[in-house]
């Protein structure tokens, strides 16, 4: 017997038993290493917020999905897995037509890092997928085609871009929309207007001896004056018409498809409306008036800018009448 300070026997030299033994310590080793990592990856997979997938293109199955699926979609993967009209189900039915197309893409590209497009999730909630797929680059050629993917969950970032997008078009203190978005859309509503020909009205909105309610009642009174006249706007316009405070007691509205004999009967019930406000500080009422210049398009009008000095004009010679009114030039 070897005593313990003599060295091990090369593997090849031991007895058959004990090299079998030696072997079977290795594949356990090994099956434990695998096991392990699977594991590792499997945590992985249902940590992260996003579904792997694997699609066999030409019988049109999914072959692989990994757990978000359920959390995310909110449907079974054994469901998918045989079906892979379970997915083409989930896409909100404006986007289904997006998501078919990017994805066929592939085809041509080899990869599509760019889709985005809603699944209406478990809750009925809509969710924003960002889902990259690509050309599975390991198969050998003559293997069947196979497009893998990630549909990351991207909601929240959607809904913080959103979030972004409304303050910076938003005017804070009356929720309208501010100067440069109601000029954005205003120009885009000119441009339209002379490529197809239909009429459009301009109008700007001032208010009266604003000054006056300041000095008398306060700055914070003013901006609740401000606050209700923005709201008897919104209150008054019509769907597709633009409107926006574009200064301190400054309104502006864009009416498109509106000749000026219609805007003005717009402005008149814009200008009732606010004269029935009524207005409380320290137990005295009061109440605003405005006034308004308007003006149509014509064709001689090449650019917004003509259609907005028009409308100043027209409220400056309003004031000079004795404010209260609108004039249309
Ligand atoms: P007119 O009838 O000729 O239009 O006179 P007016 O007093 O309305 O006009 P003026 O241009 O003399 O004064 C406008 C005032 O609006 C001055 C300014 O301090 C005030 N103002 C501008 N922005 C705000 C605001 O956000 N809040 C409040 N409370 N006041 C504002
Ligand atoms: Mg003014
Ligand atoms: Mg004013």
């Amino acid at each position: 017997m070897a005593d313990e300070t003599s060295p091990p026997l090369p593997f090849n030299q031991l007895p058959d038993t004990a090299q079998t033994l030696m072997a079977l310590m290795h594949a356990q080793g090994e099956v434990a290493r695998l096991s392990a990592r699977e594991q590792l990856i499997s945590s992985l997979l249902v940590s992260v917020n996003a579904v792997l997938w694997a699609f066999d293109w030409e019988s049109q199955q999914m072959i692989y999905v990994s757990p978000a699926y359920e959390r995310i979609f909110g449907r079974s993967a054994g469901l998918l897995l045989a079906d892979y009209n379970e997915w083409r189900d989930s896409i909100y039915p404006d986007d289904l037509d997006y998501a078919e197309r990017s994805l066929a893409d592939v085809l041509i590209k080899g990869a599509v890092e760019d889709r985005e497009y809603r699944i209406i999730g478990a809750d009925g909630q809509i969710r924003w997928l960002s889902d990259k797929c690509f050309i599975n680059q390991q198969a050998a050629p003559g293997q069947r085609l196979i497009v893998v993917g990630i549909a990351e969950d991207i909601t929240d970032k959607k809904r913080a871009e959103g979030e972004l997008q409304r303050l910076a078009t938003t005017d804070v203190l009356t929720q309208s929309s501010n100067r440069r978005h109601f000029f954005d859309c205003a120009h885009r509503e000119f441009a339209l207007a002379r490529e197809q020909g239909t009429p459009l009205s301009f109008l700007l909105l001032d208010i009266d001896d604003f000054k006056l309610i300041n000095d008398t009642y306060g700055h914070q009174e003013g901006d609740q004056v401000l606050q209700r006249i923005a709201e008897t706007g919104k209150a008054v316009l019509r769907r597709g018409d633009v409107f926006g405070r574009i200064g301190g007691e400054e309104f502006a509205a864009v009416f498109p498809g509106c000749e000026p004999q219609m805007a003005r009967q717009i402005a008149e019930r814009l200008q009732r409306e606010i004269q029935r406000l009524v207005f409380e500080r320290d137990g005295h009422t009061y109440g605003v008036t405005v006034s308004q210049g308007l003006t149509g398009l014509t064709g001689q009008d090449e650019v917004l800018d003509s259609l907005f000095s028009r409308a100043d004009k027209a409220m400056y010679q309003a004031k000079r009448l004795g404010k209260n009114q609108i004039v249309l030039a």
